[in-house]
């Protein structure tokens, strides 16, 4: 994977990044962002989430930040199978998990879906075969448009 930095919604680049005006989504949790991007740590992330796992920083670094990545004060998470080594996939009809959820670094916080992300907007077309007006309709057959409310419906109540 190339390294690419998470970027937050409002550094995010018009021109690749679809839509404008930024039309607010629930997160249907594909996890595209987090195979593209790989989010900035500061050093007191990274060691607040090595406390979190029980481990040194020095471990932690070993194991989880991209040794390709050089800036002072900054690691970059690293990468396993093409995505963050924080990401659990998607099994059994279950979207995808971050592992550090409650510890994720800033910018994934920051990060906002929305169907101004292409991220968002290629995932709804791969896995729901919907996509969206530039109003923020959501487009496509109306039993598809039903099933992916269903199932946002259903994470909002912790599916
Ligand atoms: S830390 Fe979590 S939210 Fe951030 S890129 Fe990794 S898996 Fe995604
Ligand atoms: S690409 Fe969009 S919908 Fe998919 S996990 Fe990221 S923010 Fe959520």
């Amino acid at each position: 994977m190339d390294l690419k930095r998470k970027r937050s919604r409002e550094a995010a680049d018009r021109p690749e990044g679809g839509l404008p005006g930024g039309t607010a989504i629930a997160c249907f949790r594909c996890g595209l962002c987090c195979m593209r991007y790989q989010p900035p740590v500061t050093v007191d992330e990274a060691e607040a989430i090595a406390a979190a796992l029980e481990m040194a920083l020095d471990e932690f670094l070993d194991r989880y930040v991209d040794d390709r990545w050089f800036e002072p004060g900054v690691f970059l998470l690293d990468t396993d199978d093409d995505a963050c080594v924080f990401l659990e996939p998607a099994a059994e009809g279950r979207p995808v998990l971050c592992r550090i959820h409650g510890l994720r670094p800033q910018a994934c916080r920051d990060w906002q879906p929305g169907l101004d992300k292409k991220e968002c907007l290629e995932a709804l077309e791969r896995d729901w075969g919907l996509r969206a007006s530039p109003s923020g309709k959501l487009l496509g057959p109306r039993e598809g448009v039903g099933r992916f409310r269903a199932f946002v419906r259903s994470l909002d109540r912790g599916g």
